[in-house]
């Protein structure tokens, strides 16, 4: 056996960034890896420097060695990447012919013990796993396959190497044919794989079809996939030119195809898992990208929340902060810190203790406790010491929740109400004064609209108003006051309005039957609305007619005096004179004088005297009357006879004729006959008096029911119209008197005895022509 002789190549085809090539194995030991010191360099940076150890080790009694490569280093440091010999990971291995290393998982080296380069071809895409050990004991494993005897069949001791040979060993059936497709050789997994063979030779699967493809194929080599009977087999074809031969190598590949099926079927499963992963990570993504989106949107404006926030609280003139629940200060606004002397940064994380003293500090701590626990916002004064004294502040404190309802933080605002407070005070004891001034002020005060409805009201203490002054609310002054007194003061709301001036108007109400006067005061109190003061003015305008009358009285009595000077000096002058001459003309003439004569003038003397006494009785008696100290003493009188004995008593001192008439026979009443004879006297002197032409005097009487009528009328001078509501008055004689004596007297007296009697007298007269005198006197028993 020459071939025993030949020579072995180990050859190891190294597939890595650098390309592809194949080294020859001398050395007894080499080192591989990254690093350019050892001895085989692969490029590739997933392998480390010193990545594996290849030794050669010689079989002992032989000449045959082989190669086992170790991971790591010469020191046994491992490497990074490992080694993975067919797909599994190893530290040490015994290389066998067709081993594929994988170095840092991007080198790929292949190890080839081969004679010549067909089998090399051969060995790379034969499956030897189960040959190892076995070909390490082999000088040349390939020879034996390699027959240079086409009847090798026939070699006895051929067919007993053979049997025990790799192929004939091997559980994979191994198949030769020739060009002519007899069957060449079968080997003992084949005969048992394809029992039929012998006997289809071409027509089986496994030989159909490769004497056609081994001529029209350029290539050597080439694998194919039968399927026989449900199962697979993965067939290597080689054409060995050297003995045109066609021989086929054959796997059993069915497990592999069922694992390969479960495989595709998991893979396909898995692509979908991931497909649809993918889809739900793409759409998690997306929700993600929303989500940041929308927080960062959320940030954007919880910072210029904050922002506007600070700015708000800075430009806030109240004291603002937020406390943790122990007290800390988490913000302050700037106008805290100015107050307190501190930048407002400064305060974070201290509390009341470290900027108060401590009396105060323990105050604001109690204040805190109850914020906290407070339901709703707490509010209370405080005093607060500052640069310029006390100030009040008003606060407002209450706890801050966080998103489970649970405080974290007091937060207080503090409005400085110092001003306002001293306004206060002031304004509560202007109103208290204003107030005080109002209950003062006897009068009613209305407010009244534009449209004339009260609206408001503060009644006077005694309410003398036709209604209680609440009633008027609601009310137009046309319901509740007479239309003569609401058109004036509706009119004067107007006016007021108008000119903006207080108008002023008086009027007369009546009030529980009293006819009171008031006096309205309108003054513009509003855009639209007025105030009406109502004053009770009766008593004013009762003592202003009393003032009135008094100062008529005084003036009437100056003209009384005036009038009784004149008079006396005029009345009293003639009986005096006429006195005055008598008494000379007796004094020195009493000698010449006749007895008669001066009896003539002793009669003037009397005469005058009993005149001035008769004026002064007058005189006495009108102040009598004018007192009030006339007395009037009725008792029962014959009215009828009294008249009649009068008018003859007057008849023997007068010329003129008078006559009595009267329809009654006898009346007797009730009356003062001095003052009846004041009456009558004075009329009928009167009405002879000023009848100097003569002429008869008429006097009647009659009785008009419960009254007795006296009535004396004369054709004399009369009384101009513009003295007959005077006569009355004392000394007041009518402009026409000319030279006729009187003093004025006479009516005043008969006035007053009429009006003791309860009775009346009216006068009736034309000048020139006739006057005639009335008076009614009321019966009484
Ligand atoms: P005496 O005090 O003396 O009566 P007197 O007659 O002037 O004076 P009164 O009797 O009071 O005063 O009368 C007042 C005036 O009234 C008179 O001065 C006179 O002008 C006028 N008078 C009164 N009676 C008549 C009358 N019958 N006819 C015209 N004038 C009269
Ligand atoms: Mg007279």
């Amino acid at each position: 056996m020459l071939e025993s002789e030949q020579r072995i190549e180990h050859l190891l085809v190294i597939e890595d960034n650098q390309g592809k090539r194949t080294i020859a194995l001398e050395a007894a030991t080499c080192s591989i890896g990254r690093d350019s010191t050892n001895s085989i360099v692969l490029y590739s940076h997933l392998v480390s420097r010193q990545h594996a150890i290849l030794v050669r080790l010689t079989m002992p009694e032989t000449a045959t060695y082989m190669f086992r490569i170790m991971d790591g280093n010469l020191q046994g440091k491992p490497s990074a990447n490992g080694l993975i010999v067919n797909g599994r990971r190893c530290f040490s291995h015994d290389l066998q012919p067709g081993d594929v290393i994988m170095f840092g998982g991007d080198v790929r080296v292949r190890y080839y013990a081969t004679t010549n380069q067909s089998d090399v071809i051969f060995l790379t895409s034969a499956k030897a796993e189960d040959v190892s050990g076995f070909l390490a004991n082999l000088i040349n494993p390939f020879q034996l396959l390699v027959s240079s005897d086409p009847n090798f069949e026939n070699s006895h001791e051929a067919a007993l190497v053979r049997l025990a040979s790799f192929p004939e060993l091997t559980s994979n059936p191994i198949l030769e044919i020739d060009m002519a497709g007899n069957i060449m050789y079968l080997n003992p997994a084949a005969v048992m794989e394809f029992p039929g063979i012998r006997e289809a030779r071409l027509q089986h699967p496994i030989l159909a079809g490769l004497v056609a493809k081994a001529q029209n194929s350029k290539e050597e080599v080439f694998v194919r996939e039968v399927e026989i009977a449900n199962k697979f087999f993965e067939q290597s074809v080689h054409y060995i030119a050297e003995s045109d031969l066609i021989r086929s190598y054959v796997v059993d590949v069915s497990d592999r195809k069922l694992v390969e099926a479960a495989l595709k079927k998991a893979h396909n499963e898995l692509e979908i898992r991931v497909e649809e992963r993918t889809a739900e990570l793409r759409k998690i993504n997306e929700q993600l990208r929303g989500e940041i989106v929308e927080r960062q949107r959320a940030e954007e404006a919880l910072r210029e929340s904050e922002e506007r926030l600070h700015a708000i609280l800075d430009n806030s003139t109240a004291l603002i902060y937020v406390k943790d629940l122990q007290g800390r200060y988490i913000l302050v606004n700037a106008w805290y810190g100015i107050l307190f002397h501190l930048d407002r940064e400064e305060f974070k994380g201290k509390t009341d203790y470290d900027l108060f003293p401590k009396e105060i500090a323990d105050v604001l701590r109690v204040n805190d406790h109850k914020v906290q626990e407070a339901k709703s916002p707490l509010d209370w004064e405080e005093v607060v010491l500052q640069d310029d004294g006390l100030h009040t502040y008003l606060s407002i404190k209450f706890p801050l929740y966080d998103a489970t309802g649970v405080p974290y933080a007091t937060c207080g605002i503090s409005t400085d109400i110092t001003e306002r407070k001293q306004a206060e005070v002031a304004l509560r004891s202007s109103v208290a004064t204003n107030r005080a001034l109002l209950d003062a002020i006897p009068d009613s005060i209305f407010r009244i609209g534009k449209d004339g409805i009260f609206v408001n009201f503060k009644a006077a203490k005694e309410n003398n108003l036709p209604m209680p002054a609440s009633e008027f609310i609601g009310k137009h002054l046309y319901e509740v006051l007479p239309t003569e007194v609401a058109q004036p003061v509706m009119n004067c709301v107007e006016k007021a309005l108008s000119t903006g001036e207080v108008q002023i108007f008086e009027s007369q109400l009546l009030v529980n039957n009293n006819l009171l006067d008031y006096e309205f005061r309108i003054a513009v109190s509003a855009e639209d609305e007025v105030v009406a003061i109502v004053r009770d003015i009766t008593e004013r305008k009762q003592a202003e007619a009393d003032i009135r009358s008094a100062l008529e009285k005084e003036k009437e009595l100056g003209e009384l005096k005036s009038r009784f000077v004149t008079m006396a000096s005029h009345e009293f002058r003639t009986p005096l004179a006429t006195i005055l001459s008598s008494t000379e003309l007796i004094e020195h003439y009493s000698h010449k004088c006749s007895e008669e004569k001066k009896l003539t003038h002793l009669q003037r003397i009397q005469a005058s005297v009993k005149q001035m006494s008769g004026l002064l009785n007058d005189v006495l008696l009108l102040g009598k009357a004018e007192a009030g100290k006339l007395e009037f003493n009725p008792t029962s009188l014959d009215v009828t006879k009294f008249c009649r004995e009068l008018v003859e008593e007057m008849a023997l001192t007068v010329s003129n004729h008078i006559t009595f008439c009267t329809p009654i026979q006898g009346l007797t009443t009730y009356m003062d006959d001095k003052l009846l004879r004041h009456i009558l006297s004075n009329l009928l002197s009167n009405a002879i008096k000023y009848s100097p032409q003569g002429g008869t005097v008429h006097f009647d009487l009659v009785c008009e029911q419960d009254k007795a009528v006296f009535q004396i009328k004369d054709q004399g001078i009369g009384i101009p119209v513009a003295d007959q509501d005077k006569l009355f008055n004392s000394f007041h004689r009518a402009s026409n008197v000319g030279t006729i004596s009187g003093t004025g007297l006479g009516l005043a007296i008969v006035k007053k005895s009429v009006d003791l009697h309860g009775g009346k007298i009216t006068v009736q007269s034309e000048v020139g022509a006739s006057t005639t005198f009335t008076v009614t006197i009321p019966l009484t028993n």
